[in-house]
């Protein structure tokens, strides 16, 4: 395409993981290639999650590129698992190094992304200019547009309300003050014990207990990372051979066949040692309910030991499938609770009637000098949804979108020619580690769009057929696991009035397969250059 001022082959839309990978690749293909980034730096998830005790629960040595072997023996990380100051700082580290920040332009939020199908171009309006582009690419996240709770009175809240999902920069000083938190999910678990080591009363309101593993987390164990160096790029590969893409998740034995004191000990094993992996630990864990219960009463029995005052220990034991929500990892969650500073209020015994300018009612009033909504995020597709994309006819996302997210892969839309999701509905995304499901899709696309050129096609678009096919596998797949029995931000249920439809595809190896197969057979399920 030749280059006017506004004028790229490729936009691309976030500049997170996905974006910053995405714009390498592209770039060194020798494609025009613009980054929109709506915050003021780079980073994205990372950048925005700012609150204390942030922290990634995949393991560092995991959790990072794998594109340049340089890169990943250079790295050094401090701990086991990363806190996100230091995923940021190493975010900022890869840009540097690669010289991608040049293409970004930073507080420029997309409003609009319009097909215009005459001339195959997207136009995509933003909050300061307008643009074309051959191929626009949505890299936004899987958890990215926060959750806003609609709490009677919240507006009128007079102290500092402050969100998980978009931490201000500045240190916020908790010392001698009565914080409330709402939401108890991964980000809340990971906060609440640092915000409690200074406040006057922590109050929890809790809708829903969450399931967690201890993370035991400490230093880089430099015989471990020194071993993974030697051997990275083979590490990867088997870890990618998981079911969930992690190094932890192999266990091969079914609960349902095993001695159940071998079982507890293995669990107890687990505990001490696999963080997430502890859902994957046993083979059947996801699948059977029965095996599911003997993983989920065993975490009951933990926390039942670990939380003196045992009405509290009842309150936080979560009922639901384990792993059906989330699963959590923490680092000193549950005795946070021993503190007689921290309360939790359990929001369904006693729900929030209303919130005042200095107080929460909950049958109680309790006075609150600031507020913390950890109240989660309109997952999946919260992103692609809360702007308008347009497609042909001026079809917009949203609309097609209403009755449940459908796409082709995880990469593609019908509807949507040259638009491309980065670990999008339908692909392993959020139930696998996300650092190596960014760099399998963002290999793909880039590797799509050479072979495009190299054919001579412009214009790459899923068929209806394919995609429906392929969202009936999505949810065959998950119809087998106990992940649709559980209310979650997996299948849309905390979100009031969205879709009920699980999302993400379950199981690396077979994905990957699958996307191998499609792509051998010239991207099969995709049309190209249909006409208009
Ligand atoms: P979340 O898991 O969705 O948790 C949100 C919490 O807020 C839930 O407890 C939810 O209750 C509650 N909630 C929502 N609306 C509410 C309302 N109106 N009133 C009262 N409670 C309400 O969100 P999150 O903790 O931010 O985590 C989201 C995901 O981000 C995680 O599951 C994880 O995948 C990722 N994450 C990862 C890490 C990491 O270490 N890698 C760290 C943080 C987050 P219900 O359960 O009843 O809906």
């Amino acid at each position: 395409m030749k280059n006017s001022l506004n004028k790229y082959d490729v936009l691309i839309i976030g500049a997170g993981v996905s974006g910053l990978f995405m714009s390498y690749r592209l770039k060194s293909m020798g494609l025009s290639v613009l980054v929109l980034e709506k915050a003021d730096q780079l980073g994205g998830t990372w950048n925005w999650n700012r609150y204390p005790g942030a922290r990634c629960d995949i393991p560092s040595l995991e959790y990072s590129y794998q594109f340049d072997e340089d890169l990943q023996q250079d790295w050094n990380w401090s701990e086991k698992y990363s806190a996100g100051t230091e995923i940021l700082e190493y975010l900022k580290h890869v840009a540097d190094r690669f010289d991608l920040k040049e293409g970004i332009n930073f507080e420029e939020e997309v409003v609009q992304a319009k097909y215009d199908e005459e001339n195959t171009l997207w136009s995509v309006k933003t909050s300061k200019s307008e643009y074309e582009s051959k191929f626009c690419i949505f890299a936004t996240g899987c958890l990215s547009v926060p959750n806003k709770p609609n709490i009677k009175g919240i507006e009128s809240f007079e102290g500092e309300v402050l969100q998980t999902a978009s931490w201000p920069r500045e240190k916020i000083d908790f010392s001698g003050k009565n914080v409330a938190i709402i939401g108890t999910g991964s980000s809340s678990i990971q906060t609440i014990p640092e915000i409690a080591k200074d406040v006057k009363n922590l109050y929890v309101f809790q809708r829903t207990p969450n399931y967690s593993i201890p993370s035991n987390n400490g230093p880089m164990d430099t015989e471990v990372e020194k071993n993974v160096k030697s051997r990275y790029s083979e590490f990867r590969k088997e870890n990618y051979l998981n079911g969930f893409g992690i190094a932890s998740d192999s266990g091969e034995a079914f609960i349902s066949e095993s001695d159940l004191e071998e079982v507890n000990s293995q669990l107890e094993e687990n505990w001490n040692s696999s963080g997430l992996g502890f859902f994957g630990g046993y083979a059947d864990i996801p699948v059977d309910v029965s095996s599911n219960e003997v993983a989920a009463s065993f975490v009951r029995n933990k926390i039942k030991e670990v939380v003196k005052d045992p009405e509290t220990a009842e309150k936080l034991c979560p009922e639901y499938h384990i792993g059906g929500k989330r699963l959590c990892v923490d680092t000193g969650y549950f005795e946070t609770f021993n503190k007689d500073n921290v309360h939790l209020i359990d929001i369904n015994q006693d729900p929030i009637s209303q919130v005042g300018a200095e107080t929460i009612e909950a049958n109680e009033t309790y006075q609150i000098d600031i507020l913390i909504l950890a109240t989660g995020f309109d997952a999946m597709t919260g992103a692609l949804t809360s702007l308008d994309i347009l497609g042909r006819n001026e079809i917009n996302l949203k609309d097609q979108w209403k009755e449940g997210a459908k796409s082709y892969l995880g990469l593609g839309v019908t509807n949507f020619p040259n638009l491309f999701t980065i670990t999008g509905p339908g692909s392993p995304s959020v139930l696998s580690n996300m650092m190596p499901s960014i760099e399998q899709h963002v290999n793909w696309i880039a590797d799509c769009i050479g072979w495009m050129s190299e054919n001579n096609k412009s214009v790459i678009e899923s068929t209806e057929t394919a995609e429906d096919e392929w969202m009936q596998l999505v949810n065959e797949i998950a119809d087998t696991t106990i992940f649709t029995s559980t209310k979650s931000w997996y299948n849309g249920s905390n979100i009031e009035g969205k879709a009920k439809s699980f999302l993400p595809f379950i199981g690396v190896p077979a994905y990957t397969e699958k996307l191998e197969e499609i792509t051998a057979a010239d991207y099969q399920g995709f049309v190209f250059d249909k006409s208009n």
